[in-house]
């Protein structure tokens, strides 16, 4: 919680402001039943109508201060709960985006999800709870003490009773819930990866007839989470009733002994009667306290998570002296670059050198597992390397601000991710402010103008979630527009011609060449003919460069690039 509370200092003016008010309500609530006493004992009793009159119109303007004070005071505390949780949302959102790949494993997206919502909306209601109650509640309590003293020191004997009966049952209650409140957000947690996974799978479910499964899964994870949520509110349900038994005997004693001493004159009726409503006020403000008691361990599990995220700090940072590369667009230089993914027992790169020229093309081929989209997945920076030196343009990664270093850099990545919105818009994801002329010469050099003009609506016909209304090639084609239309120095293409049939993967190479011919542009690729005149081919075996050069060369230096040759073209293609 308590580094949370910095996102508090900016509304320090309202908090205080809150206070001034619930302070106010609470100051009405002590004085009515006095003023009542006094309507009752002189105005009642001496019959004296004026009297009457003149305090009731005093209590009135007094109450409706009280209710003034109130509705603000509920206003104001609302808005500073969800301005803070939105703050933190803010947060918690933008530490997550600068995350690299490996920080998301560790926590999990499932987990991350309910972080940045369920949790950060337990801790805002506990917030807006705290901000009336913290106030009020001691202010009620003590302020009811002393008044119903001033009334009556004899019957007040009574609370001496009854408080330690409701001090045991707030106590009761807060050990049996503390346990139960700490669990419900790892259950939730749990729900929410089955739920995601059952829903982002349900092809692969289908296909292996794996609903019944799925579905056991999601009951044991709802059942679980449900069961504990009983649990809890049957816990939460049980302090109400109790509390108002406890009351209600409160008031039948005070009726009781009241009675008796109003009998013999050592009492007035309109004491007993203020009593009561004194005895009622610190009553509520402990069965406050004992809500914040069940809320407020929830709240702080949920504070932990949050600030679990907030802590993290990203492996990837940019550099304190930032250099910007201007000379050499596009150039690329690996220089004896070695990686190893976290806990890998080996490296998945291991002593790589080459350079990409800008103009030309450079391919990657390899078995599956040697490295390649690691590879390319150093050069935007997702990750650090172990040793070694990647220079862009001359300039260290390290030392290139992250945000320049992706700008320079179009990447069309193995799996083609769209996003919820139209085509157009998905295109320009790749450059907001991209002219309709930039996202039609993109759409048509990346060979998608055919399909996407047989949609009902054009470029402003919707993708569904995850381009689920599209197909391989089709979203690997808008995933390659993305990237054109940003007209970026260096192109990385990780193996996205695979889902293309052979003649639009022809096409849109013949087209490629034409749009990138001043830019490096770096190919993973399975097929041999997507590779074959590229200007230098990489192998890669292992993590290792097993071959470098040009594919003629290569058939005769080359065993590894052989073997992938020779399983992919008949003997007449390789003469
Ligand atoms: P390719 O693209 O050539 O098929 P990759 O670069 O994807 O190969 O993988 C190279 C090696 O690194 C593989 O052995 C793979 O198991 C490992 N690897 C890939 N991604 C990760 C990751 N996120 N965490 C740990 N190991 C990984």
């Amino acid at each position: 919680m308590a580094k949370l509370s910095r996102f508090l200092k900016i509304y320090t003016g309202a908090i205080i402001l809150v206070f001034i008010l619930v302070f106010l309500q609470s100051l009405s609530q002590l004085y009515l039943p006095t003023l009542m006493a006094k309507i009752v004992d002189i105005g009642i009793v001496q019959g004296d109508t004026n009297y009457i009159l003149r305090i009731g119109f005093f209590m009135l303007i007094i109450a409706a201060g009280g209710v003034i004070s109130t509705i603000a005071a509920s206003f104001l505390s609302a808005k500073i709960g969800s301005g803070f949780g939105k703050n933190v949302r803010e947060q918690v959102f933008s530490r997550v985006e600068s995350f690299t790949l490996h920080e998301f494993d560790k926590i999990g997206t499932a987990s991350l999800i309910t972080r940045s919502t369920n949790d950060i909306t337990q801790v805002e209601r506990v917030l807006m709870l705290i901000l009336r109650i913290m106030i009020s509640a001691p202010m009620m309590g003590i302020g009811g003490i002393i008044m119903a003293v001033s009334k009556d020191l004899k019957l007040s004997l009574i609370i001496v009773i009854v408080i330690p009966i409701i001090s045991i049952v707030i106590i009761y209650i807060a050990k049996k819930g503390m346990p139960l409140f700490k669990a419900i957000q790892i259950k939730l947690d749990k729900l929410n990866l089955v739920s995601r996974e059952g829903l982002t799978g349900i092809r692969v479910i289908r296909a292996f007839n794996r609903i019944n499964h799925e579905q056991r899964r999601f009951d044991e994870a709802n059942t679980d989470l449900t069961n504990t949520a009983i649990k809890i509110n049957q816990i939460m349900a049980a302090v109400m009733p109790i509390m108002m038994l406890i009351m209600n005997f409160a008031t039948i004693a005070i009726i009781w002994f009241g009675g008796i001493r109003i009998d013999d004159g050592s009492m007035q009726v309109g004491d007993m009667m203020a009593f009561i409503q004194y005895i009622m006020l610190i009553m509520f403000s402990l069965i406050m306290v004992s809500m914040m008691f069940v809320m407020v361990p929830r709240a702080s599990a949920s504070a932990v998570r949050i600030n679990e995220v907030l802590d993290t700090i990203p492996e990837i940072n940019d550099s304190q002296q930032p250099k910007n590369p201007t000379t050499q667009r596009g150039f690329i230089e690996f220089k004896k670059v070695t990686f190893s993914y976290h806990g890998a027992e080996k490296p998945a790169l291991s002593n790589i050198s080459f350079s990409a020229r800008p103009g030309e093309m450079t391919a990657i081929i390899g078995g599956t597992g040697s490295g390649k989209s690691t590879l390319i997945s150093l050069i935007p920076r997702f990750y650090d390397i172990s040793s070694g030196k990647i220079l862009i343009e001359g300039v260290n990664v390290h030392e290139i601000p992250q945000k320049s270093l992706r700008a320079k850099i179009g990447l069309v990545p193995q799996k083609s991710v769209l996003f919820t919105g139209t085509i157009s818009e998905n295109i320009r994801f790749g450059k907001d402010d991209a002219s309709d002329n930039e996202v039609l010469h993109a759409a048509k050099t990346a060979q998608a103008i055919e399909f996407i003009s047989k949609m009902p609506d054009g470029f402003a016909s919707v993708i569904a979630q995850g381009g689920n209304n599209l197909s391989g090639g089709q979203k690997q084609r808008l995933a390659i527009a993305r990237a054109l239309v940003r007209k970026p120095d260096i192109y990385i293409f990780d193996d996205s011609f695979s889902a293309l049939d052979f003649k639009t993967d022809a096409k849109l190479r013949q087209m490629l060449k034409e749009e990138t011919k001043n830019s490096t542009v770096l190919i993973v690729a399975q097929r041999i003919s997507t590779i074959m005149d590229a200007d230098q081919i990489i192998v890669l075996d292992q993590g290792e460069i097993v071959g470098i050069g040009k594919h003629k060369d290569l058939l005769n230096t080359c065993e590894v690039y052989r073997e992938i040759v020779s399983s992919q073209l008949s003997e007449e293609e390789l003469a």
